[in-house]
């Protein structure tokens, strides 16, 4: 049966199921009452109320809501999804009449930075990447690989990709794991690598959540960089812009960040846009009238040492001279 209520959609599940995961003994709880944000997210679009919101205190209890659903067969309907920042478009981490786990209640794992000739940091699934990147810069370290905006899940981007203007050098964030601790569809803990259950491995970096639960992650690390030098460069023809940022990915010595942008230009954007560098030089945009058209951006940084300030100032303004901006 399904009931629209005020937007929101709602599955009514078997009847069994709220006094059966009732039945459950675990070290965290679930929530059936005031559940209504785990049936929303960034797109806004979908709104799938589930019948409990499980609030995971460790991995096992996890594992036993998995089992308990396997168990329920198929007859149940019960169906049960990860939730972690709940920053997807269209209703991924929602499970109409079943449960949604609250992964960043999850604090099984604490985040722990391993430094070394290979670094590497383990992070709980549910755990944000700005809670990955602050833990890791107190070591000097940083991931390799990162999304634009970090407060994001590691769960939540393993399970797409995770992409930013490192993947060009790096690969998305998927590339850069080295091993997970998964629940699997059947409430097994399993560890996995390239060496170890690889067939799960591969299966859920970028499963879009259907392969398993990701609960913690080993992810590469190295130097975080000292200083950045910050450029954007803005065009107003697309074939010019896409030939400079495949000149650039291709080349050996390039930046270290690429990413290009398509800004649908309304008044005051473009030095709005991302002025949380707070440049003192914003972009020479300001005497640039689009028109309303269509602009693109590409934007790059480059990581040097201080005492290479003046020599990375020489470096960055000749291959300004190759752009073709506007
Ligand atoms: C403002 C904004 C900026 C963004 N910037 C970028 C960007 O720069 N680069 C980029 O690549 N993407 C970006 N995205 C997209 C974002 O990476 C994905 O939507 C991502 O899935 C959101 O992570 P989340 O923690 O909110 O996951 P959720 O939306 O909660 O979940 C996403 C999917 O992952 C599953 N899932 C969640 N946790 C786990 C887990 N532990 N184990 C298994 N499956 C799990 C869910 O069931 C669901 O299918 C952005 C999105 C927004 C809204």
């Amino acid at each position: 049966m399904v009931l629209a209520l005020g937007g929101i959609t709602m599955h009514v599940s078997h009847p069994d199921v709220p006094s059966s995961l009732r039945t459950l003994a675990l070290e965290g709880h679930f929530s059936f009452h005031n559940i209504s944000h785990a049936a929303k997210d960034f797109g806004n679009r979908f709104q799938f109320l589930p019948s409990a919101v499980l609030h995971p205190v460790s991995v096992a209890d996890i594992s036993a809501t998995l089992k308990h659903a396997s168990q329920m067969g198929l007859r149940s309907k019960l169906t049960v999804a990860a939730r972690g920042h709940g920053h997807s478009l269209q209703g991924q981490a929602q499970a109409p009449g079943g449960v949604v786990i609250d992964m960043e209640y999850l604090r099984a794992t604490e985040t722990r930075v391993h430094a070394g000739d290979l670094p590497y940091v383990d992070a709980s699934g549910g755990e944000l990447w700005i809670n990955v990147l602050l833990e890791s810069l107190k070591h000097g370290l940083a991931p390799k690989s990162w999304t634009d905006y970090l407060h994001l899940t590691i769960g939540g981007t393993l399970s797409n990709a995770g992409i930013s203007g490192q993947a060009f050098r790096h690969g998305p964030q998927i590339s850069n794991v080295h091993q997970l601790q998964v629940v699997t569809g059947r409430g097994e803990v399993m560890n996995c690598s390239t060496k170890e259950n690889a067939d799960l491995f591969y299966g859920v970096l970028g499963g879009l959540g259907q392969f398993g639960i990701i609960t913690r992650a080993r992810i590469a690390l190295e130097p975080a960089p000292k200083m950045v030098k910050w450029i954007r460069v803005l065009y107003s023809d697309f074939t010019s812009f896409t030939e400079d940022q495949e000149m650039l990915i291709s080349e050996e010595k390039t930046f270290d960040y690429i990413e290009g942008f398509v800004i649908i230009n309304r008044t005051g954007l473009l030095n709005n846009w991302r002025s949380s560098f707070d440049p003192k030089d914003p972009i020479q945009a300001s005497q640039f009238n689009s028109d309303g058209r269509i602009l693109f951006c590409l934007e790059m940084t480059k990581n040097f040492n201080p005492d290479e300030t003046d020599m990375m100032n020489q470096v960055t303004l000749s291959n300004q001279h190759h752009f073709h901006a506007c």
